[in-house]
């Protein structure tokens, strides 16, 4: 494949005293050579060798930087095109310049990930990592930093293709049965495939539980503060944001905007949804009316319900826990600072098996029972092993349920007794499927794949 020259700033900005410039694609060597001058040009040295020089502007002969300069000829390279990597020893400024240069001698500037693509379309790493890594680059906390890790790993790779390679077995039998019956292969039986199947679908299912709590490492849990005026909504999502560091969403390196609230408590990335409207106006009911913000809150992945410890209960109060009837909350007693009036009886009643935690926002207390509520309502324990394989991406969800219905669908025409080689459709459909979650669904690797596994044809 024929790409273009990309550069871009390797290290975080601003970070260290080292910063990296890095190009990749056929010109690299040759537009880092106008920018270089050392002992030998760039072109002469030998591949994945670094050389000390100096980066120069031709255009006034300026000495910009002293720098290492290291050649990696392709396709020994992470995007298996030529790599360059320019480490300067400047500040931010100094590195920036060094881009400039190459900018200007002909490199494009890359997009954020375009590494990456091209190491996925260049062949070196599978769609899943590919998809890692771009999650690396946006991950939230540390904990989704770790999902993106082990996707990059290979992790959810090795996973699907290990129930590709059962499906593809069973797949091969059939076709060895159908069109090779001088070979003598043992017959698949309505059993043989069921049993494949079952054990497929209880994978995939394994991949789907965890599946959730990954989208919400990934994109942040939605959260909405609900509760009547006056009881510490806006208390609460300030002691939220000043407690936690709020997380700032630059995915570009560019924008120090921040576009949406985010707060990481306690590996949990919290994406304060309408906080803007709770800051404004005290309430999202008064300020978009009952059927709008009951959208909103069926949209919601948490619901934090505040009441006062120092009022009675109201209908009103009665009435939101009724709107949020089954959906994930946490209630929340504030103001436990002030004489009590509130039947907390009655509130343990309402809240039923949710979790009940009282605060005082104003002596700051109890925030941290409410933070590790949060944090063992999506983590339950178990989710830390090491082990789990996460699936945090939407569209390997969607494939992963898909394959999970069509597999699905075989086992129910097993089970009415239709020609196993009818069956084998469904069967196949899913390798399929499976295979375009790491990027693989040709046909043709299935026939490649079929021989390699039975060695017909010699
Ligand atoms: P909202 O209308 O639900 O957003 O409530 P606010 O957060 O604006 O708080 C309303 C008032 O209650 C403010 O004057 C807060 O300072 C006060 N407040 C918030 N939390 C507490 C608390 O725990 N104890 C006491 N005594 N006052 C509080
Ligand atoms: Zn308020």
């Amino acid at each position: 494949m024929e790409f273009d020259t990309i550069a871009a700033i390797s290290t975080a900005l601003g970070e260290g005293a080292i910063g990296i410039v890095r190009l990749s694609g056929d010109d690299a060597i040759q537009i880092a050579d106008k920018l270089y001058s050392g002992k030998d040009s760039l072109a002469a040295i030998p591949s994945h060798t670094i050389v000390y020089g100096h980066i120069v502007d031709s255009s006034s002969n300026e000495r910009v930087e002293e720098a290492m300069v290291s050649v990696m000829r392709a396709p020994r390279t992470f995007t298996r095109e030529d790599v360059v990597e320019i480490n300067c020893h400047g500040g931010v400024l100094s590195v920036n310049r060094v881009l400039q240069l190459a900018l200007r001698h002909g490199a494009r500037l890359a997009e954020p990930g375009e590494f990456t693509k091209r190491a996925f379309l260049n062949g070196r790493i599978d769609l899943s990592q590919a998809e890692g890594v771009m999650d690396l680059i946006r991950a939230k906390t540390d904990r989704a930093m770790n999902v993106a890790l082990k996707q990059v790993d290979g992790r959810l790779s090795k996973k699907i293709g290990t129930l590709r390679q059962a499906l593809l077995e069973t797949v091969a039998h059939v076709e060895v049965n159908i069109d090779y019956p001088e070979y003598d292969a043992e017959t698949m039986t309505h059993e043989m495939l069921q049993e494949k199947a079952t054990f497929v679908i209880n994978e995939i299912d394994k991949l789907l539980t965890t599946a959730k709590q990954g989208k919400i490492l990934r994109e942040g849990l939605s959260t909405v503060i609900i509760g009547r005026p006056n009881v510490g909504k806006s208390s609460l999502l300030n002691s939220l944001v000043h407690e936690n560091k709020a997380i700032v969403t630059d995915v570009a390196g560019t924008t120090r905007d921040i576009i949406e609230e985010y707060v990481n408590v306690k590996g949990v990335p919290l994406r304060l949804v309408d906080t803007a409207g709770i800051r404004e106006t005290e309430d999202i009911v008064e300020r978009i009316g009952v059927e709008r913000s009951r959208e909103v809150l069926k949209k919601a992945d948490l619901i934090l319900l505040v009441l006062n410890y120092g009022e009675e209960l109201s209908q009103e109060d009665e009435a939101l826990f009724e709107a949020v009837e089954k959906m994930n909350v946490i209630v929340i007693v504030n103001k436990t600072d002030v004489e009590q009036k509130i039947d907390l009886n009655k509130v343990k009643k309402l809240a039923a098996d949710r979790p009940l935690v009282t605060t005082s926002l104003l002596r700051d207390e109890g925030v941290d029972q409410l933070e590790q509520a949060i944090a063992d309502l999506f983590f339950e324990g178990e989710i830390e092993g090491d082990d789990v394989t996460y699936v945090s991406n939407t569209r390997h969800i969607t494939l992963l349920e898909q394959a999970k219905s069509t597999i699905e669908d075989a086992v129910g025409a097993i089970e009415m007794g239709v020609p196993i080689d009818l069956v084998q459709i469904d069967v196949t459909r899913t390798w399929e499927l499976l295979g375009e979650i790491i990027g693989d669904s040709v046909q043709e690797s299935l026939i490649d794949q079929l021989f390699a596994q039975f060695c017909l044809g010699k």
